[in-house]
């Protein structure tokens, strides 16, 4: 199907799937992209001209000042926001061409998002946080059910499956979100500051799971000031400043 013939359209679950990554030459490409607000008259300029390369199985972190534009980047790449001029490519589909039908369905077949605080809904029990990106396959429901129990178990957490998340310490909560985030199996982690609200212990697991992710072949990206995130084996590491993305070498 080519992408023009996508918009406005309503986008079968497996059309946005990129199924065969052996054929994706970026995770994520950003060509000087830039993220303007405004605020009022006032102009804020968020991501300014960043220009990025991320390869599929790529451990990227970021760190930068609070307000230096981190949550904006992690947000344009993860479709939830977009760049105002540039491009942005998500394994190599121009993700900016597309309407907001095809950008959700999109981003939930590609991308797990991990929060700093979670976000987990307070509503649901950890397996119905785990299954609710699952909603657009039409697989029957206990298919559903038994993968997000072995997603839980991964994060040894599937003896907590019918927990609401106030009965969850942060640190499962963090957990959830992860098995959340590897939900429909994903290319791309998104990670927001996945350790900074967390105990030390907690901490560790989070960065346990993040690496083994990245063991499986995925694209992680991380924004963090968590120094032992950043010294992952491996890692790319970048700062962002006042919207400015520079590669450490
Ligand atoms: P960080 O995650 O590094 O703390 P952010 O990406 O959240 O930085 O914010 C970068 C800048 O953009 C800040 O000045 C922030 O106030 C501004 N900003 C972020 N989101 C919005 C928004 N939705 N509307 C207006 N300004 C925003
Ligand atoms: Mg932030």
């Amino acid at each position: 199907m080519s992408h023009e013939d996508t918009l406005g359209k309503d986008i079968p679950y497996d059309e946005v799937e990129v199924d065969d990554d052996e054929s994706v030459n970026f995770a994520v490409r950003l060509d000087n992209a830039s993220r303007t607000y405004f605020i009022g008259k006032r102009q804020i300029d968020a991501l300014k001209n960043v220009t990025l390369e991320i390869r599929p199985g790529d451990f990227v972190a970021v760190s930068g000042h609070s307000g230096s534009g981190k949550t904006t980047l992690l947000n344009v790449i993860g479709a939830i926001d977009y760049a105002t001029s540039g491009r942005v490519y998500v394994m190599d589909v121009p993700i900016g061409d597309y309407d907001e039908t095809f950008r959700a369905t999109f981003r939930l077949a590609n991308t797990g998002f991990i929060f700093q605080s979670y976000n987990l809904v307070s509503t649901l029990t950890a397996l119905e946080n785990v299954m609710f990106p699952m909603q657009l396959t039409d697989r029957p429901l206990k298919d559903l059910e038994k993968e997000s129990l072995d997603l839980l178990a991964r994060v040894k957490l599937d003896e907590r499956a019918d927990h609401l998340p106030w009965q969850l310490s942060s640190g499962e909560q963090q957990r959830v979100a992860i098995a959340r985030a590897m939900a429909n199996d994903p290319p791309i982690i998104l990670a927001d500051e996945p350790t900074a609200n967390l105990d030390a212990v907690s901490a560790e697991m989070v960065r346990e799971l993040l690496r083994e992710l990245h063991g499986t072949g995925k694209a992680v990206i991380t924004m963090t000031h968590d120094e032992n995130l950043v010294s992952t084996k491996g890692a790319r590491t970048f700062t962002m400043e006042n919207g400015v993305l520079s590669e450490n070498v």
